[in-house]
């Protein structure tokens, strides 16, 4: 995963605004886990602006990521382009010297300097911002589960001719008395 800590040591009370459009925070790992996303075709990419805000023991990360990614549809597998955006808000607790925490959080401290993982942060706003099954159309009608051809431009030749075996079977019970079978 690409690194890109963000100093926030002396952020006022009231906050500071950082905004990223670094395609390189969600493409490096986008290629390090091998995802079928992305960021690099004309008219996509992803933009992230958020606030920090201080607090006691840590820090509040409030914003924003929003833009446009090509996927692959979760039913015929084209390449299709999304729309994503999330919105977060966080409480971020600052690390305590010497205390090991099981769960290693966004902050770290390095001497006097406060740090925030921007890199972390804002890959898993982004994984939480895709839809679990990316369609290219909520009609989109998938692969043929006998060919693979896709069934989006019609139907395919296997299922003119013999159709699902379990449909056909549902098909000659409903044959009603009297009307002709077909072949
Ligand atoms: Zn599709
Ligand atoms: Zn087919």
């Amino acid at each position: 995963m690409s690194e890109l800590w963000l100093d926030i040591t002396d952020i006022p009370a009231t906050g500071r605004e950082f905004s990223f459009s670094d395609q390189s925070i969600w493409t490096g790992s986008i290629g390090e886990f091998d995802l079928p996303h992305r960021l690099d075709v004309p008219g996509t990419g992803l933009a992230a602006t958020f606030t920090v805000l201080p607090q006691n023991r840590g820090a509040l990360v409030r914003g924003r990521l929003a833009g446009k990614v090509v996927t692959p549809c979760d039913r015929c597998a084209e390449e299709t382009m999304l729309d994503v955006a999330v919105d977060f808000e966080l409480f971020e607790e600052t690390p305590v010297d010497g205390e090991q925490s099981l769960e290693p959080g966004l902050l770290r401290r390095r001497g006097q300097v406060l740090e925030l993982d921007v890199a972390s942060l804002l890959w898993e706003q982004f994984l939480l911002a895709l839809p679990a099954k990316p369609l290219c159309d909520e009609n989109c009608p998938g692969l043929c589960p006998q060919c693979g051809a896709s069934l989006k431009n019609g139907p395919c030749s296997c299922s003119k001719e013999e159709g699902d075996p379990r449909l056909a079977v549902l098909r000659q019970l409903k044959v009603p008395n009297g009307s002709k079978q077909r072949h």
